[in-house]
């Protein structure tokens, strides 16, 4: 048992478990509530910060949680520095990224919600290296409070969290909702749910699944093609839940949720970005709140189709938009240090002084 507790990470808690540590202890329960807001109000990081703690306490807290989460062993800034990459080694030393994309007033960061990922969509540097494990509920939090207490430095604030950094959410379903519930606690983070965009390659009883919850997170459902033969060479999970599947669940979310689903389209040369499969996914699309948010294709190691041009990218959108599906071509960001979507694949080989 005792090994099984010290193992524990103090991200991987939420209020009910924290107190029950506490009070396990002999501790009132409002230690717990202190607790909770040293971490994700003042963003402390080690039990020597919380001196309104009786010095007993904090010893607890060495002794039994984990407070060093996720180890930054490297940060890339991109050239016109507005997006950072920062590598995590994990306990077991696997590895994942997150990124922070600043524009404008926005704060946005990239997370990560599995090391790898088994959906192996060919295009994805994620997908090609492989699935190694699921993450915790903690360490999808401690990515957001890591770039939280990096930016509360700079007097700045994180405005959006997209989980669309390594992995796939709804592979890693309980562990991910179970980190949007623990930043989103009014008397923590409080992070804004409808401030939380999930992308998912199509898990379609998931969607329905995520629908039903009346979860208020955004939803973002990876399509990039209108044939089954094409989306299933692209992304092998389609053979299981083909494209009629993944739009019926889509029209089921909709309808349940009255909220708009967005989808997003990697475009790439000659494949997917034709005027006639603009058209049939103007129709597929046909009737259902939705958006469509085109990005030309980011290079990965093994993948050797290309991005289309902005000639084609523009003709694909004017399409869409005049058949009434409103479409956005998304900047790429931070190609340069391959943080771009699905460039992730914790290639910054850690120094052997970490490994
Ligand atoms: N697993 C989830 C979320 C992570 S990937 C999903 O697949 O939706 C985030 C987005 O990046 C997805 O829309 C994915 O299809 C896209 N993507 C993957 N590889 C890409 C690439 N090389 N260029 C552009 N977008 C890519
Ligand atoms: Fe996984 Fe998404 Fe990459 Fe596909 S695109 S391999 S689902 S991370």
């Amino acid at each position: 048992m005792a090994a099984v507790r010290l193992q524990s990470s103090i991200y991987d808690l939420d209020l009910p478990e924290l107190t029950d540590w506490v009070t396990g202890w002999g501790e009132p329960a409002y230690r717990a509530r202190q607790i909770w807001e040293g971490l994700y109000r003042h963003f402390y990081r080690s039990p020597e910060e919380f001196t309104s703690l009786p010095r007993s306490l904090r010893a607890r807290l060495a002794e039994h949680l984990r407070f060093e989460t996720l180890l930054p062993l490297k940060q890339l800034a991109s050239s016109d520095g507005q997006t950072i990459k920062t590598l995590f080694q994990l306990h077991d030393d696997k590895a994942i990224e997150a990124v922070l994309m600043k524009y404008e007033r926005r704060r946005t960061l990239c997370i990560s919600t599995q090391a790898g990922c088994a959906m192996g969509c060919v295009f994805c540097a994620t997908g090609q290296m492989g699935f190694k494990r699921h993450l915790s509920s903690g360490e999808i939090v401690a990515q957001v409070m890591y770039y939280a207490r990096l930016l509360h430095q700079q007097n700045e604030r994180v405005t959006n969290v997209v989980l669309m950094g390594m992995g796939e959410p709804f592979h890693n379903y309980e562990n991910t909702m179970a980190a949007i519930d623990r930043l989103n606690h009014p008397e923590g983070y409080n992070f804004g749910a409808r401030r939380f965009t999930l992308s998912t390659v199509g898990l379609a009883p998931l969607i329905r699944r995520f629908a039903d919850e009346g979860r208020q997170a955004n939803l973002a459902v990876s399509l990039h093609a209108v044939d089954d033969e094409t989306r299933s060479q692209m992304m092998p999970i389609n053979r299981k839940y083909p494209i009629a599947e993944v739009l019926d669940a889509c029209r089921y979310y909709v309808a349940k949720t009255h909220r708009r689903i967005s989808f997003e389209w990697a475009l790439i040369h000659g494949v997917n970005d034709t005027p006639e499969t603009a058209h049939k996914l103007a129709q597929l699309l046909k009737g259902l709140l939705c958006h469509v948010n085109a990005i030309p294709l980011n290079p990965t190691p093994n993948y050797r189709g290309r991005a289309a041009d902005r000639q084609r990218a523009e003709r694909f959108k004017n399409i869409l938009e005049g058949a009434g599906i409103p479409c956005t071509i998304r900047m790429r960001r931070g190609i340069d240090i391959a943080a771009g979507c699905g460039q992730l694949a914790g290639q910054m080989i850690p120094s052997p002084a970490f490994a």
